[in-house]
């Protein structure tokens, strides 16, 4: 029987996600929980109705249908999400695409014939396939299963990943991804559970050991302002990264944006602003120097 798993999307034409032009595959559910997350609809493991209240026209067909999670009130369509049980009937009557049904169920196979369709670019520009998410390590087998079918097509392997999953499930994967991303958040433990729901003493073992046995990763730091910005900040990855072994090839810094807060609304989570703008590029150099400088390693900034 094919494995499957739950995918909330399929992205092509993707140029930041590993060389040449990409196909990314967003996976269902993440053990973490960051406050800046810019895919909140990722995190839950179910799958879940996303509702653009914009959208609406008050048609009533959701409340007909549903009464208990849908309900107009004054001008607006109230919508009761913890009644929910994201059986899909409401959003595949909703006329104005307002209700969607995030997460698909797809086997192994049917996810090849998709990543199949952009085999064209694949070739014309050295891209490749990223398997991303939420966490596409907690469906380890299953991306074992369509990575080595990729390989068995020479197509290219990225996983992204922010390795809070047992040390199994990395190795499941490890003999069929050409690179891996590698998130890394925050250095104190303490800190790094208040923002992001656990501490990351599991996350720097698997990167270490990970670091020891494969050759090609690059360290994903998503630089938000007041949490993990500071000089001491710095100093402290570097404590970090010093003791990875060699295969850490790169370290990409990600600059704070603020592009993902009506995805919370449509999710139905709270958003958490951490600054009003994005840095600016030459803040973003002078980190790439001191990183540079204290890890010994290339550093950039996207
Ligand atoms: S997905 Fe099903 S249970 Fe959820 S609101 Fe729509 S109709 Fe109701
Ligand atoms: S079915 Fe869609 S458009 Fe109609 S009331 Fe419900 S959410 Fe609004």
């Amino acid at each position: 029987m094919s494995v499957s798993a739950t995918i909330t999307n399929i992205s092509r034409g993707s140029l930041h996600d590993g060389p040449g032009v990409r196909t990314v595959v967003y996976f269902k559910g993440c053990g973490l929980s960051c406050k800046w997350c810019h895919n909140p609809e990722t995190l839950s493991p179910q799958k879940q109705i996303l509702y653009i209240k914009s959208k609406c026209i008050h048609c009533g067909k959701c409340v007909e249908l549903c009464p208990e999670c849908h309900q107009i009130q004054g001008s607006d369509m109230l919508f009761l999400r913890e009644n929910c049980t994201a059986c899909g009937k409401c959003s595949d009557a909703c006329p104005s695409l307002a209700l969607s049904l995030c997460g698909e169920e797809k086997t192994v196979t049917e996810l090849f014939e998709e990543i199949k369709k952009d085999q064209h670019y694949y070739t014309s520009s050295g891209g490749g396939v990223t398997f991303s998410g939420g966490e596409c390590l907690l469906h380890s087998q299953f991306v074992k299963e369509i990575a080595k079918m990729c390989k068995d097509k020479n197509i290219h392997t990225t996983v992204e990943s922010a390795f809070f999953v047992p040390w199994k499930n990395v190795e499941e994967v490890l003999p069929f991804t050409d690179l891996f991303f590698a998130d890394l958040k925050i250095p104190d433990p303490e800190k790094h559970r208040k923002f992001t729901g656990q501490d990351n003493k599991l996350i720097i073992e698997n990167i270490t050991k990970l670091s020891n046995i494969h050759s090609n990763i690059i360290l994903r730091i998503p630089v938000i302002p007041g949490v993990n910005d500071s000089d001491d900040d710095i100093d402290a990855f570097a404590q970090i990264i010093k003791t990875f072994g060699k295969g850490i090839k790169e370290i990409e810094l990600l600059k704070y944006n603020n592009l993902a807060e009506s995805k919370y609304d449509i999710a139905g989570k709270e958003y958490t602003e951490f600054a009003e703008k994005t840095q600016t590029n030459e803040e973003m150099q002078k980190r790439c120097s001191a990183f540079k400088e204290k890890c010994s390693k290339n550093c950039y900034f996207a």
